[in-house]
């Protein structure tokens, strides 16, 4: 059996929180694996709607501490913990804010300093979406951006060895840029309206295409998601993503539309800075699958990307993994880099 002498920091600790689900898997760098991948219900807002933040925060701590307590039991080889996180994380592992785990408002926390001193290991937090980046620098050639299509929509653009974003966590909030300036323009789980998450999403989507089956419901009447019922409300993303697949009309046009707003952020992005590569992950990304690669890249040849021809642009976009092990993998390929790269202090024996 390994022990601590028998160590070479291979063998890295990762975990995954967010809003309701807290996975936690042992990756091994030598041979690039993820294993015996544990799940709990969060101890967060999903579980405990009625508490305060601050309420939260110390259950959620105390969960991440026992539970990684519990899993580094069974690999003392493991020297080092990678943390996904759902939340701006700046450069010293201090979560700034999670909406989704604790609610809005609490204090920051130094969650990579106290899960340090609880462990006495080195913990390595990330944002999940620089996580998921941190999966794909190993395969892409050169600067990409991840965009994650899910119930809402996120990114993160790698470049030169690391994420771009500055010190305190700001970017990759693209699903946060507006879109749609109307008033009645769809609400965003931030509570602002018009963003590109809540346009866009796959909830932005089947809300999209509610409201176009009783705009236009004869249009509704011919496709396939009127069958099972005719009132819109019973429609579900699952659904929306098999017409898709199928190539129903009133599905895909419903998906263009809201996917050209997707292509403009990816146009921008572009623009400015010179990305070429986008990988799209995400839970709707993943329902659809290859086909919304082919509108996305129908409705970026539209847009345009300057200095582009269309075969160039036609290389541009590309599905991600399907399964649901991003921010594991990648935290195992950023916390295996720092293990090797970086002299990480256990902060206990400062
Ligand atoms: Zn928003």
């Amino acid at each position: 059996m390994a022990g601590w002498n028998d160590s070479d920091g291979a063998t890295v600790v990762v975990a995954d929180i967010g809003g309701t689900t807290l996975r936690i898997g042992r990756w091994d760098a030598a041979t690039g694996r993820l294993h015996d991948v544990t799940r709990h219900a969060v101890d967060g807002l999903a579980r405990y709607p009625q508490e305060p933040p601050e309420r939260l925060q110390s259950r959620v701590l105390a969960q991440l501490g026992d539970r990684l307590a519990d899993y580094l039991s069974t690999c003392p080889e493991a020297r080092t913990v990678g943390l996904a996180f759902a939340g701006p994380v700046d450069d010293r592992g201090t979560v700034l804010a999670a909406p989704t785990i604790w609610g809005g408002g609490g204090e920051p926390l130094d969650l990579g300093e106290i899960l340090t001193r609880r462990l006495g290991r080195s913990v390595v937090v990330a944002n999940d979406m620089t996580a998921a980046a941190w999966r794909y620098a190993a395969e892409e050639t050169e600067g990409f951006c991840v965009v994650t299509i899910s119930s809402g929509i996120g990114n993160k653009v790698f470049r030169d060895g690391r994420v771009l974003v500055h010190p305190q966590g700001y970017g990759g909030e693209l699903g946060h840029w507006l879109v749609d300036p109307r008033p009645d323009a769809l609400p965003c789980d931030c509570g602002g309206r018009g963003h590109l998450g809540a346009v866009a999403s796959g909830r932005g989507l089947l809300a999209a295409a509610r409201r176009a089956a009783v705009e236009h419901p004869d249009r509704f009447a011919g496709s396939a998601l009127a069958r099972p019922s005719a009132d819109p409300e019973a429609m579900t993303c699952e659904a929306l993503a098999e017409a898709v697949r199928a190539g129903d009309t009133f599905a895909t046009d419903v998906l263009c539309e809201s996917l050209r707003y997707l292509a403009l952020a990816i146009s921008c992005v572009y623009t400015a800075i010179g990305i070429r590569r986008y990988v799209v992950i995400g839970g709707f990304a993943v329902a659809v699958g290859e086909p919304i690669i082919e509108h996305l890249t129908g409705q970026l040849r539209a847009v345009g990307c300057f200095g582009l021809g269309a075969e160039e642009i036609g290389q541009m976009v590309r599905l991600g993994a399907t399964d649901d092990d991003h921010c594991l993998i990648g935290m195992g390929h950023l916390a295996s880099r720092d293990t090797a790269g970086v002299q990480l202090s256990v902060v206990g024996e400062r």
